[in-house]
């Protein structure tokens, strides 16, 4: 950014609910589908139907809630939201109006100002898209390398159907599938100060929405949408400026591109004295610029009033209480949990924290094996690798955790050494080959730790390399490794390394 100025950002974030049916009736939510084939008179918008309040939208609302601090609102009605467009069929969108289920929470994201050094790393390409964020630090205890960025609120409604202009020369297509799926809007306060930390608002974000399992994060599909709001102002300056909000965000790379554009446009504007007004601009990624799309003053008049079909939305502290103990231990505690109990760095932790399912892993493994230290190092190790080879998610990894922790125990034993555990073990492991004794036993793969055996082998090396053992003596100690290296060929792998290492020692020391 230009020296002497300053961005103010403040993102919205629509997130898409996995419920199995839709905010106001019984239709299927779900993406695809033949078009209009999820549809009832509710979400059509028929004179006459009645919408009636989905219940798991509500718990979702009230988890996501619960894990960012926020206050659960006891009473918070439903508004009608009145606007013309051929996607919404009622002419108006059922929404929630002063009062949202949620509000004045906060994320925690890191805290870029302090350097990369002290903010831990996000998980691996497979399970994140693009690399780039970082993972915020444990609340409790709350560590210098990461900041609060409050969410103003987050209110249920209801989302739009879906036009197409491409279809057809003639006309335009309308598809009601998605009309009445739920929607959580997230209103991000302006606290975000560079196009970075708005990335890594976003992420966070999204981690949280998919680890907490209400939403699938699918940005390609729409299931988490965003809006970024930006303004501009001199350093030390306290007003926010006027600001713009730019749509059609559909990834996170946009969001920095956009910002990074806008804030530019809008300092060029503040150097050179231009005056400009609030507005809405759409982010045309393949021109690489935002173009408006519409002015303050022509800033729509929803004409908002109560829903008068539905009940002030109700949520007692029973309710909450019984979805707080509901929920499973949040990415922050969890996180600190893993770095206290398995002696993890801050970095491992989070990277074992990149999906549930991926954590949920480790700690299978972990606690099969009696190790974590061992455990991580595998998940970061052999299990990424694969990942990353096949490109998928943990999930289609097909391996049972328990299996893979026989095969730690049998490393943790000396049965077989780590070379061994990882070229043949693992990958016969995955093929399906049966447990790891099966295939350390069928493949003659046990590590060799009787001495006798051993210092034969080891006589036998040094006997074939005189002249490599003169030099080792002689002072050039790389002729060890070369050595060592001999030895544990002619033991096909198999021989235990601490032991191949003590025979050497008192070989060469005798003579
Ligand atoms: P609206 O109702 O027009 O959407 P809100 O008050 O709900 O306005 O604010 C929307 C978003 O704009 C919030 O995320 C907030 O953080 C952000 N925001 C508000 N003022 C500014 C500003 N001056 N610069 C940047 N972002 C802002
Ligand atoms: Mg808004
Ligand atoms: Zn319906």
């Amino acid at each position: 950014m230009k020296p002497g100025f300053e961005a103010v950002i403040g993102l919205e974030v629509h997130v898409q609910l996995l419920t199995r049916s839709k905010m106001f009736c019984a239709c299927r939510n779900e993406y695809g589908g033949d078009p209009n084939s999820h549809t009832c008179p509710v979400c059509l918008g028929l004179p006459g139907s009645l919408p009636v309040i989905n219940g798991e939208a509500i718990r979702m609302a009230i988890a996501f809630g619960l894990a960012v601090h926020g206050e659960i609102r006891e009473a918070s009605p439903f508004y009608r939201k009145q606007y013309f467009y051929p996607d919404l069929p009622k002419g108006y969108q059922i929404t929630q109006g002063p009062v949202a289920i949620v509000e004045n929470g906060w994320l925690e994201i890191p805290d870029v100002r302090v350097g990369p050094d002290s903010v831990s790393g996000l998980g691996p390409d497979t399970e994140w898209g693009a690399r780039g964020g970082r993972r915020a630090s444990p609340a409790s205890g709350r560590s210098p390398s990461s900041r609060r960025i409050g969410i103003e609120r987050a209110h249920l409604e209801e989302d739009s159907g879906k036009s197409s202009h491409e279809l057809s020369e003639a006309a335009s297509h309308v598809d009601l599938n998605r009309a009445g799926v739920p929607l959580l809007e997230i209103v991000g306060g302006p606290d975000l100060r560079s196009p970075q930390e708005a990335y890594d608002y976003l992420k966070t974000m999204h981690h949280l929405v998919t680890y907490l399992g209400i939403c699938d994060g699918n940005m390609e599909e729409g299931s988490l949408r965003c809006d970024a709001n930006v303004s501009v102002r001199r350093e030390g300056e306290s007003a926010y400026g006027t600001r713009v909000e730019v749509k059609n965000l559909n990834s996170f790379r946009n969001v920095r591109l956009a910002l990074e554009y806008e804030i530019e446009r809008q300092i060029g504007l503040v150097e050179r004295g231009e005056a400009f007004a609030q507005e809405t601009r759409g982010w045309d990624a393949d021109k690489g610029e935002t173009r408006p799309q519409r002015s303050k003053e022509a800033a729509m008049d929803y004409r908002y009033f109560p829903e008068p079909d539905l009940p002030t939305l109700q949520v007692t502290p029973e309710e909450v209480e019984a979805v707080r103990s509901s929920m499973l231990e949040l990415p922050e505690s969890r996180k600190a949990r893993f770095i206290e109990a398995y002696g993890l760095t801050d970095y491992e932790a989070g990277m074992l924290l990149q999906s549930r399912a991926f954590a949920d892993y480790f700690e299978a493994v972990a606690r099969g094996a009696g190790n974590g230290k061992q455990a991580c190092n595998w998940m970061l190790g052999e299990v990424s690798r694969t990942l990353n080879e096949r490109g998928g998610s943990i999930e289609a990894l097909g391996l049972d955790p328990a299996l893979l922790a026989e095969l730690l125990r049998l490393v943790e034993a000396r049965t077989i050494n780590l070379n061994t555990a990882k070229e043949a073990v693992f990958p016969a492991l995955l093929a399906g080959e049966g447990s790891a004794a099966q295939i350390v036993e069928t493949k003659g793969l046990a590590q060799v730790s009787d001495r006798g055996p051993i210092e034969a082998l080891v006589a036998e090396v040094l006997a074939a390399h005189p002249e490599q053992v003169a030099q080792l003596k002689g002072g050039n100690p790389k002729l060890r490794g070369f050595l060592v290296g001999q030895i544990m060929k002619q033991g096909k792998g198999k021989v235990n390394p601490q032991l191949v290492n003590e025979v050497l020692d008192e070989s060469l020391a005798r003579g």
